[in-house]
């Protein structure tokens, strides 16, 4: 056992993690325990010992749909780099891990010619996370290539199909089952295609990505797309576009993308949110859910404030 009493040594678990390191907005406070997991059995040895020690635990991917409360996270964060990869041509069939970055799926899809995965390079979670959220970009998503992931769920495994997980836009039911269900491991159909082509194809998405979007310490669309219509379209309607609210902004470029300044904290994203979703309902009449999920010690105002 390490000096941090119940976690195995070769779990090497920090504490006081700071995760404005590990999020792409920037902000957030400390998780209590944080454990960098990169391997399968070392992901099921840090949910083992989170459930054996009774303590709360959180699995993140690239944090790049997360916002983290400033107090920080109870429990224990797993961080999870765990990014095995097996393509079955012949079955046409990619096998990949829950810490695989999307946008890497999608390079190596293209190389090795299997086709289908391209949308993911617009992407920048992990397969984990983007299973979670049913991930989507230039016209496809998770739902429509998934074909099944291995669940953690209350320490028993499952091969769940992609019919398990009542896919809608940006939901999947993992969002609502209490038990912290985790994604192992996944599944993808792919097809066959020219590697060239598929090379083409992710230059020309990954241009128009940097064509049209911000950089910067951002997770993305802040808001979901209401039916028909566009977040960013409402935000800038409603004269938003480039807002700044104490230490956070709506971006100049893309009105659904907001960030932290610098200094900036999460509750200054979150202040700068109920503001826009406030004024976006006052002038065109439209209720924004947002797509990014807050993490952590958020109070129950806050998160009453934000649903
Ligand atoms: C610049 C930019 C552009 C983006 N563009 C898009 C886009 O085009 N389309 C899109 O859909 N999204 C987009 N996003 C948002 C984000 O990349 C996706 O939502 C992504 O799927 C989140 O993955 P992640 O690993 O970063 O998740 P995290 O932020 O780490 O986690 C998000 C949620 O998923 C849960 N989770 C993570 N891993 C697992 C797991 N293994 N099992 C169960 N639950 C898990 C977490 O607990 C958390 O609740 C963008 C973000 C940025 C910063």
């Amino acid at each position: 056992m390490s000096a941090i009493s119940g976690f195995p040594s070769k779990l090497r678990v920090r504490t006081h993690e700071p995760m404005d390191r590990h999020t792409s907005f920037g902000v957030g406070g400390p998780a209590d325990y944080w454990v960098e997991v990169r391997s399968l059995d070392a992901l099921r040895l840090a949910l083992e010992t989170a459930d054996r020690l009774g303590i709360p635990r959180t699995i993140m991917g690239h944090g790049t749909n997360s916002l983290v409360a400033d107090s920080g996270i109870d429990g224990l964060v797993i961080y999870n780099r765990y990014v095995d990869f097996a393509a079955n041509a012949a079955d046409e069939i990619v096998r990949v891990a829950s810490g695989h970055s999307m946008a890497r799926l999608a390079g190596r899809c293209a190389r090795l010619g299997l086709g289908g995965m391209s949308f993911a390079i617009g992407v920048p979670g992990t397969v984990g996370g983007a299973i979670y959220g049913n991930a989507g970009a230039f016209g496809s998503d998770i739902a429509a290539v998934l074909k099944s992931a291995r669940v953690w769920r209350r320490s028993h495994e499952v091969e769940a199909l992609a019919s398990d997980f009542d896919f809608d836009y940006r939901r999947s039911n993992l969002h609502d089952d209490a038990t912290g269900p985790v994604v192992l491991a996944a599944s993808f159909r792919v097809q066959p295609a020219d590697p060239a082509a598929l090379r083409r194809e992710l230059l020309a998405l990954a241009r128009r990505r940097r064509a049209t979007q911000p950089l910067g310490k951002n997770a993305g669309s802040f808001f979901m797309n209401p039916d028909g219509d566009y977040a960013g379209r409402l935000i800038e309607a409603s004269g938003l576009k480039g807002h700044e609210l104490g230490g956070a902004f709506v971006s100049p470029v893309h009105a659904n993308f907001l960030s932290a300044s610098p200094g900036g904290t999460a509750r200054d994203v979150l202040d700068l949110a109920i503001a826009v979703r406030e004024r976006v309902a006052e002038t065109t009449g439209v209720r924004l859910t947002p797509e990014v999920r807050l993490l952590g010690r958020w109070n129950s105002h806050a998160r009453a404030l934000f649903t």
